[in-house]
């Protein structure tokens, strides 16, 4: 209609809603086929599939290598999970939220993933996931809706549609109305390819912790994290290192040119520690300890609550040669493509700061060890430090950060999780219960809850700027590939939004929104 002349090229980018882009970007159930679902959970990652039950990620590995789709039904899902994740082509958990790890990990992948299906108890011992008076089997197909979170029984015929030319050309048009860049959360150079195919202008976050899956690197993590000696650290460090160095070369590489923003460690220590029987002794023969000794370790870093625990600046903070491994392994990185004619800007950030002290700690650990490598390597590379917005505290203090962070990042996840005291793990159980009675008109881990988290939100950017008028803002929790949330960081004058590549084109699609919709306001609202 646009090109016919009937409506104008703005009228034709309102009329597309966001959301229902994921209908052209992902496959879906074939709405003529009429079935009755095994179980109802949340939605967390788009897209539908049909596979055969696996109930562990080692069975996920080996029974896809055999030629058939594998479905992995898990309760939760953790680290040690990740290889089964991606052998498979749709994840279901029974506990979880929308930023539960299965959530976030099968975002980032682009893989079909419904969490929080209360209705499923699943039966490793068994084989078996019984859902009422129904059971599955460990090998029984069964068929996952992203969409709408339904699990289905028996092989359900899915459509992948193919995005053409006109959904290109509309996506053009909404890059010229809208103001906010839309960046990705990836974290390795695949995803970072993947994200620019997706037209994201940058990486808002990469989250280092993500680059330790898989055996040989979760090893070495375990191994750093296991140390009681600083001696015991810095040897796993030494391993990581390279790791380290040559992916972000990979993501500089891919990005050529965008901003990266790469996140110092940050992770919840119980999500990396084994818990397996089978993952001790692998370890423990790995290390040349005792599996007793493992199980010890592991006893005496548990954490009663993880999530508000040892985790993000506060791993950095207590163990300074971590941050500096990292800040050498970014600052090297550049230094290397810069070599090659790349052009790059890394943007180191700090994560889950709560005070200005935990910022200029870990900042003093960046210049120096970038100063020793520019000292080494008689060159110099540009770069930035910020930090994550995710406690309430570093809201409320968000002018005496400013003062020192170069950039802003709300984390969301986070922040939710901290404002509204909800943990994102556990409120998948409790949580649509508030959503159904409108308590929350939407889940506040999906969008934004305006009215709390919003607030918080709105004060740390005008106290930041207040500070520092030039402060980069964005958003890198899951809500910056919402819609909804997308409308709301426009409004707080945002510089970026990042979410997972696949929700590139909807965050793309929302800022333009944003932008049209602020305009015809001001126009006074003639449509
Ligand atoms: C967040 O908290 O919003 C965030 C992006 O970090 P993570 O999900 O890794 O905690
Ligand atoms: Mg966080």
């Amino acid at each position: 209609m646009a090109n016919e002349g009937l409506i104008t090229r703005e009228q034709a980018v309102l009329r597309v809603e966001p959301e229902r882009l994921e209908q052209v970007l992902h496959p879906m159930v074939d709405p003529a086929v009429d079935y009755t679902p095994l179980a109802v959970g949340n939605p967390a990652s788009p897209g539908a599939a049909t596979g055969r039950i696996v109930l562990t990620a080692k069975e996920a590995v080996e029974e896809a290598a055999k030629g058939d789709p594998v479905i992995l039904v898990r309760t939760e899902t953790s680290p040690d999970d990740f290889e089964g994740m991606v052998a498979a082509v749709a994840i279901v958990t029974s506990r979880g939220g929308k930023s539960s790890h299965a959530a976030v990990v099968a975002r980032g992948m682009g893989t079909c993933c419904v969490v929080g299906t209360r209705e499923l108890e699943i039966d490793e011992a068994a084989g078996e996931v019984r859902a009422h008076d129904k059971v599955v089997k460990r090998g029984d197909w069964i068929t996952v809706d992203g969409a709408s979170g339904e699990v289905i029984e028996g092989q359900i015929p899915t459509i992948k549609p193919e995005p053409g030319e006109d959904f290109h050309t509309l996506m053009g048009w909404a890059d010229e109305f809208r103001e906010l860049r839309v960046r990705a959360n990836a974290d390795n150079p695949g995803d970072a390819d993947a994200a620019r195919g997706f037209g994201a202008e940058g990486i808002g976050l990469c989250r280092t912790e993500h680059m330790f899956f898989g055996d040989e690197r979760i090893d070495a993590v375990r191994e750093m994290i296991l140390s009681s000696d600083q001696e015991g650290r810095a040897a796993a460090l030494a391993k990581l290192l390279p790791m380290q160095r040559s992916d972000f070369v990979g993501i500089f590489r891919a990005m050529n040119g965008l901003p990266v923003t790469i996140r110092l460690l940050d992770p919840p220590l119980h999500e990396f520690l084994p818990t397996e029987t089978d993952e001790v002794s692998r370890l423990a023969a790995g290390l040349g300890r005792s599996a007793g000794e493992i199980e010890a370790a592991v006893a005496r870093l548990h954490e009663a609550n993880p999530m508000l625990g040892h985790r993000g600046c506060r791993l950095g903070y207590s163990h300074p040669e971590i941050t500096a491994m990292q800040a050498r392994a970014i600052i090297e990185a550049a230094l290397e493509v810069a070599d090659e004619g790349v052009d790059v800007l890394p943007e180191i950030m700090v994560p889950l700061v709560g005070h200005e002290d935990e910022f200029d700690n870990q900042r003093a650990i960046v210049d120096a060890t970038a100063q020793a490598v520019f000292e080494e390597q008689d060159r110099k590379v540009d770069y930035l430090v910020g930090t994550m917005i995710e406690l309430p505290r570093a809201c409320l203090t968000a002018g005496d950060i400013a003062a020192r962070a170069e950039f802003f990042s709300f984390g969301t996840n986070d922040l939710t999780q901290t404002t509204l005291g909800l943990s994102r793990d556990d409120a998948g159980n409790f949580l649509p219960l508030y959503v159904e009675a409108g308590v929350y008109e939407r889940d506040p881990f999906q969008s934004i809850d305006k009215a709390g988290v919003g607030r918080l939100m709105s004060l740390a950017v005008r106290e930041g700027r207040a500070t520092r008028p030039d402060l980069k803002v964005g958003i890198c929790g899951e809500h910056g590939g919402d819609p909804s949330s997308v409308i709301f960081c426009h409004s707080l004058g945002m510089q970026y939004v990042s979410c997972s590549p696949f929700r590139v084109p909807v965050a793309r699609l929302a800022a333009a929104h944003a932008a049209l919709e602020e305009k015809r306001a001001a126009a006074g609202g003639a449509s």
